[in-house]
């Protein structure tokens, strides 16, 4: 880390403390070379986040492919971008949290239909069938008497769960 006032890159990390988002560290730092006191804010090395195909492959976790099968599912329907944006929220938290920082792709699938279910039937049944890739009309019937049933809101994020009045 160069001194922000002479350049010199040797600093001295006089205090490191995690910040309240515990996703970056606050260091004070002092150059070794002008003596100049300053305050940084640095991403940890993160261990990036992984997804086991059902084939047995590894890939990268990637956010914007769950959104890309979100905003499909939930095409014309009335439900807000902060919501889907909370769903990938959501799931990616629960990789991080593991720990590996490995979920499959199963587990993941299986994570955006509960959280449809709660947000938006239509959305969901959609979503299921392709995820599920429903091959007779009975696959459908299942899915329906699924629905039908409690959500497990237990394992949803506050800002996922809807309620039947609405
Ligand atoms: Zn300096």
């Amino acid at each position: 880390m160069k001194c922000r006032k002479c350049r010199h890159p040797d600093t001295k990390v006089l205090e490191s403390r995690e910040s309240k988002d515990g996703m970056t560290i606050r260091r004070r730092r002092e150059c070794q070379n002008c003596s100049e006191r300053f305050t940084t804010f640095e991403k940890e090395d993160e261990q990036p986040l992984q997804v086991v195909k059902k084939d047995g492959t590894r890939e990268f976790f990637d956010r914007n492919k769950i959104m890309r099968s979100l905003s499909v599912a939930c095409q014309k329907r009335d439900v807000h971008v902060r919501d889907l944006t909370s769903v990938v929220d959501w799931i990616e938290r629960n990789i991080s949290q593991s720990e590996e920082k490995v979920a499959t792709s199963t587990a993941i699938g299986e994570q955006v239909l509960e959280a449809l279910r709660s947000l938006d039937s239509v959305a969901y049944v959609r979503f299921a069938s392709v995820y599920r890739a429903f091959s007779d009309p009975e696959d459908f019937a299942e899915e329906l008497r699924r629905l039908s049933q409690n959500p497990n809101r237990n394992a949803l994020p506050d800002e996922l769960v809807r309620t039947t009045s609405r």
